[in-house]
């Protein structure tokens, strides 16, 4: 096997065989044997200035970025933690952001402070599903951002299985005013099951995700009237067991509270730094700094990338940087849903836009650029768990469009180059995230990947591989040297219109 992944790497870089070093990344480590260590991808002959770029020096950022999140988690969030938008750890981290663009000396670097409407914290809640002399506490319940509140002191009603939640799953059962269970798992068919339970009248809709484990993952709103919660896998899994072996006449129950608190008067930032170039042309280079959890994958590794970028080229000199790179921490868009993404809304306003992308060649979004290749109980492998690989994840890519071939082309070789697997085919429009609110008026790049641990408490930092780190951001910043030898004209185009859903 060993030679065998070798092999491919020959192949493909033309490079000489690496060395794979013996020691342990996994989170393994059962049986004292040697462990795959991480594949990292070699620099291709000639492109030895990129070898300044290193995955493991960026990585020490992923971990900063965790630490902020763990820190608001301990001053009394246990539950609902991360860098959210409009708390101290929001704050916090754009200090942080903005003492590296300062290290780094670049110019102009300020925190724009940015008003937030209220939003959504759930303060309290619990859940607890009992039947047969048996009760389990759901650990891992977590409401789907803005979830309603469930009414003071909670509701205490009867369990429902909905299986996939398909309108077949649910025929003929009656859901008014229950607690309904619905069993999902990424890959699955959408069958819309949280909207259905909501239609007929649930109290309470509990999404549960059947991957292994049993970890917390922090929907996006489900736009129900009924509050909705995810479960982890092993909780679901005994409710299920506690459903199927209720006797008639007694049925499982479901007590559950949820108290939620829209908070005024909160604020967020989006956070600047810029290296002076040789014109005033301008390439961005942007990353959302908020993320559940320790968002890690989500994305303090973006965030990581767009701070190696800022060494790399401050190590340029000025004239040898054809056009100036503006930096940009982003609020984010995680509080989804009315009035968010105020720094999105900031950067679109006529005036604003007008005056900041007049002459832009390129805006990179770096946002999720590294994901640790996982997968969920390989075929033959007894168990029930997630297994690592020693490769990072395939990304769903954008590079200017259809209307930008060269474009395209430039960023398609400095991923194959670099060692960046991509999804064949790139997405009609950038992959969901930032680039969304500038590529119609920039000439943009982003790929991004959003896996198992994707917003779940387990997104540590230890799910971005430093390999994938190194070999995407390196990509980067080839992109942005080969765009700069291009007048602005090979890039540029009319805003294209808001597209139709
Ligand atoms: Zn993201």
């Amino acid at each position: 096997m060993r030679s065998f992944l070798i092999g491919v790497l020959v192949t493909a870089s033309a490079a000489a065989a690496i060395e794979v070093p013996r020691t342990s990344f996994a989170q393994s480590g059962r049986t004292g044997a040697p462990t795959a260590d991480l594949l990292e991808w070699p620099l291709p002959p000639g492109e030895q200035s990129y070898a300044r770029i290193d995955g493991r020096h960026m990585h020490q950022y992923v971990e900063e970025q965790a630490a902020i999140s763990r820190r608001y988690r301990d001053q009394g969030h246990p539950k609902f933690w991360g860098r959210i938008i409009g708390t101290s750890a929001d704050a916090e981290n754009a200090e942080w952001l903005a003492k590296k663009f300062t290290s780094l000396g670049m110019a102009d670097v300020h925190i724009q402070p940015l008003d937030l409407s209220p939003q959504w914290f759930p303060q309290r809640w619990s859940v607890t599903v009992s039947g047969g002399g048996k009760s389990i506490a759901l650990d891992s319940a977590q409401p789907d951002y803005r979830a309603a509140a469930l009414p003071s002191g909670g509701v205490d009603v009867e369990a429902v299985y909905g299986g996939l939640g398909s309108a077949a799953d649910l025929a003929g059962k009656d859901l008014k005013g229950k607690a309904v269970f619905l069993y999902t798992m990424l890959g699955l068919h959408n069958e819309e099951a949280v909207k259905r339970a909501d239609e007929r009248g649930a109290a309470a809709i509990f999404e549960v995700d059947m991957q292994p484990g049993n970890m917390r993952y922090q929907a996006y709103p489900s736009n129900t009237r009924a509050p909705a919660f995810t479960v982890g896998g092993d909780d679901g899994f005994a409710v299920r067991d506690l459903l199927a072996a209720a006797v008639q006449g007694q049925p499982v129950r479901v007590r559950a509270t949820l108290d939620v608190e829209m908070v005024p008067n909160l604020k967020t930032a989006l956070v600047w730094g810029t290296l002076p170039g040789a014109t005033d042309e301008t390439i961005y280079i942007v990353a959302h700094r908020d993320g559940w959890f320790e968002a890690s994958g989500d994305n303090a590794g973006g965030v990581a990338a767009m701070i190696g970028l800022a060494e790399y080229y401050a190590k340029i000199p000025r004239e040898q940087r054809r056009r100036t790179l503006v930096f940009i921490g982003l609020d984010g868009h995680h509080n989804t849903g009315p009035g968010s993404a105020v720094g999105g809304v900031w950067l679109n306003d006529p005036a604003n836009k007008s005056r900041l992308f007049a002459k832009t060649a390129l805006a990179i979004n770096c946002e999720h650029p590294s994901t640790i290749q996982t997968y969920a109980r390989p075929r033959y492998i007894a168990g029930d768990a997630l297994h690592w690989s020693n490769m990072y994840l395939a990304q769903q890519w954008y590079a200017g469009g259809p209307s930008r071939p060269e474009l395209g082309a430039i960023a398609v070789r400095a991923f194959e180059e670099f060692g960046v697997p991509l999804l064949k085919d790139p997405n009609p429009r950038p992959p969901a995230g930032d680039l969304g609110r500038l590529y119609r008026f920039t000439p943009g790049v982003a790929t991004s990947e959003f896996f198992h641990y994707f917003h779940t408490d387990r997104e540590s930092p230890d799910t971005v591989p430093w390999t994938g780190l190194q070999a995407t951001t390196r990509a980067y910043a080839k992109i942005i040297d080969e765009v700069n030898k291009h007048p602005l004209s090979m890039f540029q185009r009319p805003e294209e219109p808001v597209p139709t859903p």
